[in-house]
């Protein structure tokens, strides 16, 4: 089927981008009144934070200067955003959520405007037209970008959804609309756990940097990000500037950089008030490593000279700056490290004024909340921002939700959005999930017009609760990433599929024996083909867990295509491989070897014939397999 991408336009840089390509529920837009405000807590902000007290109750707000550099360019409400303060954002975001409708044709009008003298729009005969509906008719394909202003540089993404990067134009409005995001859903988390003047422990990283053949950068869309000014004035502005200097983040091996971030964030312990990463992948394998250079951090700190594994100049010169000997600071650490229990709550008890972790926890990151609940023990989690390379979609407004509900609401004035509406197809008999579900897709329509009660949506798929219109900017829950699909024949699995099953069946392994990463492949040179699965252990295993796991894996896909298939035996038996351990390790690497950057990594869910590098890296790593018989031997 043609599908209609219109837009997911979300800046300046577009009127005409590739869908970002995830699924997503509709919720009911957040009530405004429903809003704790915390009395009483000491704010730690120093000469410029204040106290006011607020129409609802006695709330407190920070005052804080703003970085935005040259507002004249911006769209109306992101020029009032100038005085940065806590309440200011949340009462602008208020506002602006209300009144979605408008929000949209006035941001899709100044995205047309301003790309109005683009060929590419020219040659749509939208003569000069703003308005939706003339942007509906006109504009229809999916052809190249072209935008009115320049273009700084490139944003890779991170190809663990299509198997390869995408190339999508960066500039300042993509920029701006990061900084707004980043300042939205700070006030909203700030109002709940405020943070005092401090550092933040980021674990971020930067892509390499390649240069295209019409002479422009391209590097991650993170990466872009963090090496703007705006970056750093926003992170300080919201009291979260990273522990590690620019050449860590910047730093040519990731390997050496994270052993920095976490040098840095032990020198600076005291101050570090939040630890987080853009995705919690990254958290949750920073204290992987931790558990083993530990003793190496307490050296360092105690003697004050750098580990000879720090071999880039950069990066051992700007660390070096930083390390003093200190031997209290070390003998802290170590006792800490010889007293925790596998490292359960490692994060609070180093760092003991952090106040939550802080990263995207939704989506492809899910499996990983375990490990970090662990290292995390007593600390909140919270989940960060739903964006993409294209564009940003929504702030987390929620943040004392749990990761697993967290929802996103989308900002209307940071781009034009459309919504895929899915609906059931005929052939549905099994209860399903959400994501089990096989859709077929109806005409796009915007923002406000998604419902929430009705069968799906999207950008791609929303299920709504309650049947009525939103007038106000809905909120969405992330689903899964919908291009990647685990199929044989008419079977369809997707990588939420995947992870409920991954779940269930990793409970029948023992307390001690964790999933540290998986991955799926639908192995087709068998006949008939068969699904399998490759898991990653913290320890070994007996066959006999293994066995048990491996049926319940087989009889979690509940698709009806799988199955049926299985009844009949069109599909052969699950089969279950043990990989050695640090294999995902091995595919993070290369990954980063092809330009990826650790920061948005995502591990693939599904490893294809096509993505040959990863499939061997798993084959020769397999230590053990079992097959199912939860459908006959
Ligand atoms: P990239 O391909 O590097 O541009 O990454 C964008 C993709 O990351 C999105 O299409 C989503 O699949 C995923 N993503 C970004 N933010 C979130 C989030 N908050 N929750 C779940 N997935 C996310």
């Amino acid at each position: 089927m043609t599908r209609r991408h219109r837009s997911v336009a979300c800046n300046n840089c577009s009127v005409s981008l590739s869908p970002v390509g995830d699924y997503a529920v509709v919720f009911p837009p957040a009530g405004s009144g429903s809003w704790k405000w915390k009395t009483g807590r000491k704010l730690e902000g120093g000469g410029s934070a204040e106290r006011k007290e607020t129409d609802r109750d006695k709330g407190e707000s920070l005052t804080l200067a703003c970085s935005r550099s040259n507002p004249g360019d911006l769209p109306f409400n992101l020029r009032k955003m100038r005085v940065f303060s806590l309440e200011n954002v949340i009462n602008e975001f208020e506002v602006l959520s209300k009144d979605a409708g408008r929000q949209q044709t006035e941001t899709l009008r100044w995205i047309l405007e301003q790309n109005g003298e683009a060929e590419y729009l020219q040659s749509l005969g939208l003569a000069g037209r703003t308005d939706p509906e003339s942007f509906k008719a006109c504009v229809l394909d999916t052809s190249p970008v072209l935008t009115g202003k320049p273009i700084t540089s490139i944003s890779l993404s991170s190809g663990t959804t299509q198997g390869k990067p995408k190339f999508v134009p960066f500039n300042d409005e993509l920029l701006q609309s990061t900084m707004q995001i980043y300042c939205t859903s700070f006030a909203f988390r700030n109002r709940e756990y405020p943070i005092g003047n401090g550092k933040a422990l980021q674990f971020i990283y930067s892509s390499k940097r390649v240069t295209t053949k019409g002479g422009l950068t391209a590097r991650t869309a993170t990466s872009n990000v963090f090496q703007s000014e705006q970056f750093k004035h926003t992170m300080k502005d919201i009291q979260s500037q990273c522990c590690s200097p620019d050449e860590v983040i910047f730093g040519p091996d990731f390997q050496q950089s994270l052993y920095c971030h976490l040098l840095c964030g032990l020198i600076f312990s005291d101050e570090v008030q939040t630890i987080s990463s853009t995705f919690a992948h990254s958290i949750v394998h920073a204290f992987g490593t931790f558990e083993h250079v530990w003793e190496e951090l307490c050296a360092d700190i105690r003697e004050g000279v750098l580990s000879s594994r720090i071999t880039v100049p950069s990066i051992r010169a700007a660390v070096s700056k930083l390390l003093r000997p200190n031997p209290s600071l070390a003998d802290s650490i170590h006792n800490v490290c010889v007293r925790l229990s596998n490292w359960y709550g490692v994060i609070p008890e180093l760092w003991p004024n952090a106040k939550y972790v802080y990263g995207i926890m939704t989506g492809s990151m899910e499996p990983y909340l375990k490990k970090l609940r662990h290292y995390a023990g007593s600390l909140p989690l919270m989940s960060a921002d739903y964006g993409s390379s294209e564009g940003w979609i929504g702030a987390n407004v929620n943040p004392s939700l749990p990761p697993e509900l967290a929802t996103f609401a989308v900002l209307p004035n940071i781009g034009y959005f459309e919504f895929i509406p899915l609906e059931k197809s005929e052939v549905q008999d099994l209860e399903k999930s959400a994501s089990t579900i096989h859709y077929i897709e109806a005409e796009p329509i915007g923002l406000t017009e998604v419902e929430v009660g009705k069968e799906p949506v999207s950008i791609q798929v929303g299920r709504h609760r309650e049947g009525s219109r939103l007038p106000s900017t809905p909120e969405i829950q992330f689903v899964c990433r919908r291009s990647l699909v685990l199929s044989i024949n008419i079977d369809k699995n997707t990588e939420k599929d995947l992870q409920l099953a991954v779940e269930a069946a990793a409970l029948l392994a023992e307390e001690k024996v964790e999933v540290v990463d998986f991955t799926s492949h639908a192995d087709t040179s068998t006949e008939p083909g068969h699904y399998v699965i490759y898991w990653e252990l913290s320890c070994d295993a007996t066959e006999e867990v293994l066995r048990a796991c491996c049926n319940c894996l087989d009889l979690s896909f509940v698709d009806a295509g799988y199955v049926g298939s299985r009844k009949v035996g069109a599909i052969g038996p699950l089969e279950l491989r043990v990989v050695r351990r640090g294999t995902f390790q091995t595919i993070l690497h290369h990954y980063l070897g092809l330009g990826a950057a650790v920061s948005q990594f995502k591990t693939p869910r599904f490893v294809g014939l096509s993505n040959s590098t990863v499939l061997q890296i798993l084959c020769r790593n397999v230590t053990g397999c079992t097959f199912s018989t939860a459908y006959g031997p």
